[in-house]
């Protein structure tokens, strides 16, 4: 036998599973690289929203002269949205971006594994749950992987691609050549909590929230000083709001949970936030209010 790795197999196929946020801007920009895309989700009416806003997205890009009236119609035209599971069967890739909940979405690979080829490849887009787990759930944890977009899926250019213990080169080396196809640049992270992004991300965002916290600065000051002084487009405070202060706390959590380290304990002012139900921009108010122009910070 030899020891060179298997060829990658070539993804021709995509399903993408859930219709929310993140399964829309997969799905477009799979189709938009010219890919077939059965996009799946148990509630038809997001299906529904999922087509508006990918011709929303398209024919801004039409409007900008960056895509062709031809290419935006065939782009949509590859997008085959349904609820039924049973037409995953033919892909070579499944990008499950289903609600974030281990239960809901092991019961979904409970569901589909058998529908699947079995040399299809599962992906998840989990932002915080351990790949090896989901992956031992499954009947192909050398077939599971992590792709990780981030949002918006179209206008951002980083899969961070997540290696569970079982990952397979093939199934690794598959998954950059679809990120690649896709227009994309990866970044690869072994399967520890966080992975990378967050892992440097949410610290340093918990940490803006004890400055504000003890008075060290005031929401504007804190986002001001980091935007200009380390060259960030969004201080840590706006980004926050933009990612959702729920989603940044459950992150936190699973990072100080996960690490067993004091140093990941979520702040008590981003929990009484989030208590309050001021979880940032989807809310109208969060470290700034949304509901005057421009937001006004709230502290
Ligand atoms: P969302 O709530 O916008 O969408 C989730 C979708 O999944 C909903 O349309 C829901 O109907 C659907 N769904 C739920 N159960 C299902 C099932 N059994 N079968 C099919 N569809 C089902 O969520 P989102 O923000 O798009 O996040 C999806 C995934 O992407 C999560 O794992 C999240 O952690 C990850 N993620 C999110 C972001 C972000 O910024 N929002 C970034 C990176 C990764």
């Amino acid at each position: 036998m030899s020891d060179a790795p298997a060829a990658a197999p070539e993804i021709r196929s995509v399903g993408v599973i859930g219709a929310g946020q993140m399964g829309v801007g997969i799905a477009q920009v799979c189709a938009a690289a010219g890919l077939p895309v059965v996009l799946v989700d148990v509630q038809a009416a997001a299906l529904d929203k999922a087509m508006a806003a990918v011709r929303r997205n398209l024919d801004r890009q039409v409007g900008k002269g960056t895509v062709s009236e031809a290419d935006r119609d065939a782009a949509i035209g590859r997008i085959a949205p349904g609820t039924e599971m049973g037409a995953l069967g033919d892909c070579d890739i499944v990008i499950e971006a289903a609600t974030e909940k281990e239960a809901l979405k092991t019961a979904i690979y409970g569901q589909l594994c058998p529908i699947l080829r079995p040399e299809a490849i599962l992906a998840t887009n989990t932002s915080s749950i351990s790949v090896t787990r989901l992956a031992a759930s499954t009947d192909r944890p050398d077939r599971f992987i992590g792709m990780h977009f981030f949002n918006p899926v179209p206008v951002m250019k980083l899969v961070e691609v997540i290696r569970g213990i079982a990952t397979s080169d093939s199934t690794h080396a598959a998954v950059e050549a679809l990120a690649a196809r896709l227009g994309k640049t990866t970044a690869t992270a072994e399967d520890f909590p966080g992975f990378i992004v967050n892992r440097i991300l949410l610290p340093m965002i918990n940490e803006a929230v004890f400055a504000l916290q003890e008075g060290v600065g005031d929401v504007r000051s804190i986002d001001t000083g980091m935007k200009l002084g380390t060259n960030q487009p969004m201080g840590p405070l706006e980004l926050a709001d933009f990612i959702g202060l729920d989603t940044c706390l459950s992150i936190l959590r699973v990072l100080h949970e996960g690490l067993g380290d004091s140093k990941y304990r979520p702040c008590p002012l981003l929990a009484k936030y989030v208590e309050a139900g001021w979880l940032g921009r989807k809310s109208g108010r969060g470290f700034y209010d949304y509901g005057q122009e421009p937001p006004q910070p709230t502290r």
